[in-house]
């Protein structure tokens, strides 16, 4: 569970862990390293937030440091102690363990409070009567300076007093807010006195309904950083504008301050990573719920047959950087591939199956041949796989009619099965309306094992279940979950939603699979032979088992790297 060792060599010296380094060899904070990572309790977690992991426990593990859990729940409204359960769970699934007990922004709801006080005394906050449009009005834009509140020069006594009631419940929604008194004419817009806090009749998850008036993110990270020791609060550029804020507070109430750093997010292609845009597909049902392995959260992922040690592999290899740019998703399911490629063992299973009978086979006869379970393993060993005279193969290896290069059973034709014998199909068994039902084939009982003792060749070697033995399956094909690689960022006005890929998920009834996954359990892998990955779904129950299918085997960010390389 603590196993914080890198899957694969530790990221090359990143502009942040070069900063770090500084700080270490400087004594900035007497050598220390001490990060954090803050999620808002509002969602599940996603590959995104991996990648936030990946820096903010990476680097602490990697310099002998340490990484807080700090639940962001400022913002009661949107907060769910659902959702702080499932990160836990989510965490510790991936491998991380935060130092200590978790901690919450809400922890320090009465000292972020007496701050406030602090702020207002120094003439540096304010209570301002201005309604939520009216602020936005009175901000200005990127090109226009703002223009000061009305209420900006109240005394600090009336301040206080206002305050203090805001607290009690005194006043309505929206009706006031406490401001920072910074400068309405700043370049940055984030300066341009910042709301602090703001009144929310609203039960928090933690404190109930100690509060009426919470923090807002601004004035609530910093501190919390503060108070926790953080060293270096690292976190995505979407807050490299609110590092003036950020240090502005820490300064003007003249407590310890962190260094904040910030990373480009993770954006994956044909996928959304917004917690706002995910609730949104699970709550109007497009995707059958978080952990929906078409999603991009640890859940789907974690159901769809990803490793943490995957998960944490592409985090390693994608690195961090200082600009915004989209993996792609086919990079993910090669770091899967990897992975699975070494430790899934290898079985028969075939998604739609064609019956054969091998008509020179003897009636009743079994005979169990011997498979090995990973080539890249040999400590995997061997099973036994049974053989016999009616077997199950794949549609898509026969073809009545095969077209040039196609190379496995037809009319007449002779291939090999894995691990037993050739076989040749001498007839075609078709229904009323001319579709192929069946095959009928004879076997050379020279050939077992593999090989021809004359030497004869077959062009292919295709898989087969023994339909006395099979085991039925359901099989979940999965493609991509939407049609386009960035549904966020089409520029035609369309909502996101309408490029959901209506083919994303296909669910096969008719599969079989090999005796030997009798007991497989949910969660278990397995490679099914020239198919690809499959995980046991948590749906299989009564003997009946469900199989996700993680990643085909086939992989395409080979060509992308080599489209990238120019070859
Ligand atoms: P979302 O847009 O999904 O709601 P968020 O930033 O609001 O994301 P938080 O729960 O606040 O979600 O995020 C916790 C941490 O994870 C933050 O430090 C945030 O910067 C980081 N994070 C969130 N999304 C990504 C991403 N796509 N890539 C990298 N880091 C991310
Ligand atoms: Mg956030």
């Amino acid at each position: 569970m603590t196993d914080l060792t890198p899957t694969s060599p530790p990221a090359s010296v990143d502009f942040i862990r070069a900063a770090v380094l500084e700080d270490i060899r400087s004594g900035r904070f007497g050598g220390r390293v001490h990060t954090r990572f803050p999620p808002e309790p509002n969602g599940y977690l996603h590959i995104g937030h991996a990648k936030a992991m990946a820096v903010d426990f990476g680097i602490a593990a990697e310099f002998g440091g340490k990484c807080n859990l700090r639940f962001d729940d400022t913002n009661p409204v949107k907060e769910e102690q659902e959702y702080v359960d499932a990160i836990m769970e989510d965490i510790r699934w991936l491998g991380y363990q935060w130092d200590g007990e978790p901690r919450y922004a809400s922890d320090y709801f009465d000292q972020l409070y007496e701050w406030a006080v602090k702020l207002i005394k120094k003439g540096k906050a304010y209570v301002c009567d201005l309604t939520p449009e009216q602020m936005r009005e009175y901000r200005g834009t990127l090109t226009q300076p703002g223009k000061d509140s009305p209420y900006r020069n109240r005394s600090v006594a009336e301040n206080l007093d206002l305050f203090e009631r805001m607290r009690r419940g005194e006043f309505a929604e929206g009706s006031r807010t406490l401001r920072a008194k910074i400068d309405m004419a700043s370049g940055n817009i984030n300066l341009r006195d910042p709301v602090m806090y703001r009144i929310l009749h609203v039960e928090h998850h933690r404190t109930g309904n100690k509060w009426c008036i919470y923090p807002m993110y601004d004035f609530a990270h910093g501190q919390c950083d503060s108070i926790e020791g953080i060293t270096h609060s690292l976190c995505s550029l979407e807050y490299e504008d609110h590092r003036p804020l950020y240090e502005w507070f820490l300064k003007e109430l003249e407590i310890y301050a962190p260094r904040q750093i910030e990373f480009a997010r993770l954006n994956l292609s044909y996928t959304v990573l917004s917690k706002r845009k995910l609730l949104q597909l699970v709550k109007e049902g497009h995707v059958r719920g978080w952990d929906d392995p078409r999603l991009p959260t640890l859940r789907g992922l974690r159901r769809r047959g990803y490793t943490p040690e995957a998960i944490r592999d592409f985090c390693a290899r994608i690195g961090v950087a200082k600009n915004n740019t989209t993996i792609e998703l086919a990079l993910l399911e090669h770091c899967l591939r990897e992975d699975l490629n070494r430790r899934a063992p290898r079985v028969m299973g075939v998604l739609r199956p064609l019956k054969v009978v091998i008509e020179n086979y003897p009636e009743g006869q079994v005979e169990e041949m011997q498979a090995i379970n990973n080539p890249e393993d040999p400590s995997a060993g061997t099973r036994l796989v049974p053989f016999s005279r009616e077997l199950y193969i794949e549609q898509d290896d026969f073809r009545e009619n095969p077209p040039p290069k196609y190379y496995r059973l037809a009319p007449g034709r002779e291939v090999r099965l894995r691990y037993a014998y050739f076989i040749k199909c001498v007839g075609v068994v078709k229904d009323a309306a001319g579709n192929v039902i069946g095959l009928r084939c004879t076997y050379d009982p020279a050939t077992r094992g593999g090989d021809a003792p004359d030497g004869r060749k077959v062009k292919s070697t295709i898989h087969w279940v023994s339909a006395a033995h099979a085991l039925p399956a359901e099989v979940r094909l999965y493609d991509r979950l939407f049609t386009v690689p960035h549904p966020d960022d089409v520029d035609d006005g369309q909502d996101f939603k309408a490029y959901l890929n209506p083919h994303s998920l296909e669910v096969l009834t008719g599969s079989v699979v090999e005796p030997g996954l009798r007991n497989a359990q949910p969660g278990q892998s397995f490679q099914f032979e020239r198919l690809g990955y499959f995980c046991v779904d948590p749906d299989s129950a009564g003997g009946k088992l469900v199989f996700n299918r993680s990643v085909p085997l086939k992989d395409s960010w080979a060509k992308i790297e080599k489209a990238q390389r120019g070859e």
